[in-house]
């Protein structure tokens, strides 16, 4: 299997340059802060406290979540129901901390998340996957951009739904919690680091394609590189 695993802050480019890299490449597209998304809408549905870690920790390990990998028509199916657009909702990305900071449900959702990408090629994008999801992965790439070009670019995803303190609050305090878990600013030894602030999004797909090349791959997705002998 070949993997592509792309770490980094809100607002970096990480979703833009994974899909398309996947879109091109004809890999699966695996967004696994869609399911800690999924897991802080159920949570919140189900009134839990945000502070409640047991009760958080319940819910991850029952909670049933489908998720489709194509990368051009990404679902996301809790319980049965399509909740795509619901979990990119403010107030499930302000909840969602306190199921990224609960080691428990970490451990159960990089479970999944591994067990996906042992069964195909596919390019995953998320805060720990050249760490921990997968550290073997053919390429890891950290993916960098300035906080003032972040801000910028996760408003404009955002379509001027939120003020700018709800922004701050979704990029910049977000990513602050979440680093109390997951070192994602810093490369792990091994991890490209690209800085996109000034970089079109085509330009990132481009450099991240000429790694999975020399990494072993051909232009249309196929390995290139001789098998490891015996
Ligand atoms: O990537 P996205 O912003 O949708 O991720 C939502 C949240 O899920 C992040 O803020 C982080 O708390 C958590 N997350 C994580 N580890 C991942 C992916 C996401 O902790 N691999």
């Amino acid at each position: 299997m070949f993997t592509i695993a792309i770490d980094g802050p809100s607002g970096s480019g990480k979703s833009t340059a994974a899909r398309e890299t996947a879109r091109r490449l004809g890999f699966g597209y695996l967004d696994t802060g869609a399911m800690y998304r999924a897991v802080a809408l159920g949570c919140l549905r189900a009134g839990i406290a945000q502070n409640d870690r047991p009760a958080i920790t319940a819910y991850c390990r029952g909670a049933d979540i489908r998720l489709s990998f194509e990368p051009t028509a990404q679902r996301v199916v809790l319980a049965g129901e399509d909740v795509t657009t619901a979990i990119r909702e403010p107030a499930v990305s302000a909840w969602v901390s306190a199921v990224a900071t609960n080691q428990n449900c970490r451990s159960e959702l990089v479970g999944r998340q591994q067990a996906v990408i042992a069964a195909g090629d596919f390019v995953l994008e998320g805060r720990d996957t050249t760490t921990v999801i997968a550290p073997t992965a053919q390429v890891r790439l950290l993916l960098l951009a300035d906080p003032r070009a972040r801000l910028a670019r996760r408003g404009a995803e955002l379509g001027g739904a939120v003020d700018r303190e709800q922004l701050t609050d979704q990029v910049l305090r977000r990513d602050h919690d979440d680093a109390t878990m997951v070192d994602f600013e810093r490369p792990a030894i091994g991890v490209h680091v690209i800085d996109s602030t000034d970089l079109a999004p085509e330009e990132v797909v481009r450099r991240i394609l000429a790694l999975a090349q020399a990494a072993g791959l051909d232009r249309s997705g196929r390995a290139v590189l001789a098998a490891e002998p015996a």
